[in-house]
């Protein structure tokens, strides 16, 4: 029976690793066509300064809408992007769509682009970033890009020129999910960012007594501040977590307290002349 129950289990596993595979390989035909078929946009999400509650920026998350399948996250489309080779086409379509968006938006503010490790080890990338600049017009202290711990992961040799490279053309860079990832501290020493986000899973619950998040979150902020660099909590979604992050200093927030992530009409009704700060309103529960 033993040896039964043993080949059952077995079977289940195969069959369900079969399946996520054959799931796998479909979505991959998919995303192919995806680009050309314009299933494509861009949400933003704003980035409100604590100081003021004003509307400091807007991080672009891309969204895919299938056909058939409806809504698909990015967290399980982007790494099947970044496997099938698809992701440097994906990536560029993002940053020039997200330049020549905000580029026409009625206020000078900001805009984060999320990119990948894999654009990020391209050679040609500080190109293709110039290029959205250049026909979007945007100015490039306008742009911002999002890059997580893991480009330090596989780092080569042109990481360091990478960096520099990037920043000679007067963008800003972003550490994002930071805490999570790699997590060693030396490349905070020599990367230049002009911003740490604060990964979500420290932002979360933070404000429960006892929490051992808020120290976390402290001493990234101390050390931020040292380093001259801003600070962004992410996924701050109750008033008890925006009280919290405020009284630990940080210098953005970014979650549902303030917004979601709007589409790109509605983003641009925010910035409205004679609008005022953005209010927190929190989740509706
Ligand atoms: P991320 O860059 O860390 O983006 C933040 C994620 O947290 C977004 O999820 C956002 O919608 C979500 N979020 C923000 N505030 C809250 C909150 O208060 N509560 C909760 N529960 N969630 C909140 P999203 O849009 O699903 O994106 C997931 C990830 O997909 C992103 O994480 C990023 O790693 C990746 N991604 C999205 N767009 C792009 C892109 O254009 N290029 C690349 N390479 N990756 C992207
Ligand atoms: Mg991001
Ligand atoms: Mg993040
Ligand atoms: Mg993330």
């Amino acid at each position: 029976a033993a040896k039964d129950g043993g080949r059952g289990i077995h079977r289940f596993y195969d069959r369900t690793m079969h399946a996520d595979a054959e799931d796998r390989r479909n979505l991959e035909q998919e995303l192919r066509q995806a680009l050309s078929a314009d299933q494509f946009h861009l949400v933003y999400q704003p980035q409100v300064s604590t100081a003021n509650e004003e509307i400091s920026g807007y991080e672009a998350l891309l969204r895919w809408n299938h056909p058939v399948r409806g809504y698909i996250s990015p967290a399980v489309f982007i790494p099947i992007a970044e496997e099938a080779g698809l992701i440097t086409q994906i990536g560029e379509w993002a940053l020039r769509t997200a330049c020549d968006e905000v580029a026409k938006w009625p206020r000078n503010v900001k805009i984060a682009v999320n990119v990948s490790p894999i654009q990020f080890a391209n050679p040609g990338f500080p190109a293709v970033v110039m290029n959205a600049l250049s026909r979007s017009q945007l100015d490039p202290g306008r742009l911002e890009l999002e890059i997580t711990e893991s480009v330090f992961l596989n780092e080569g040799d042109n990481t360091d020129q990478m960096f520099a490279n990037l920043k000679s053309i007067g963008i800003r860079l972003s550490l994002d999910d930071f805490g999570t990832g790699y997590s060693s501290l030396s490349y905070l020493k020599k990367a230049p960012f002009d911003k740490i986000k604060i990964d979500q899973s420290f932002v979360r619950g933070a404000s429960i007594a006892g929490n051992r998040n808020a120290a976390i979150i402290r001493s990234i902020v101390s050390l931020a501040e040292a380093l001259d660099m801003e600070t962004i909590a992410e996924g701050a979604e109750t008033h008890d977590e925006l009280a919290l992050i405020r009284d630990l200093g940080c210098s953005h927030v970014q979650g549902y307290i303030y917004s979601k992530p709007l589409v790109a009409n509605e983003a641009v009704a925010l910035l409205a002349e004679g609008r005022g700060p953005l209010v927190p309103t929190g989740l509706k529960s």
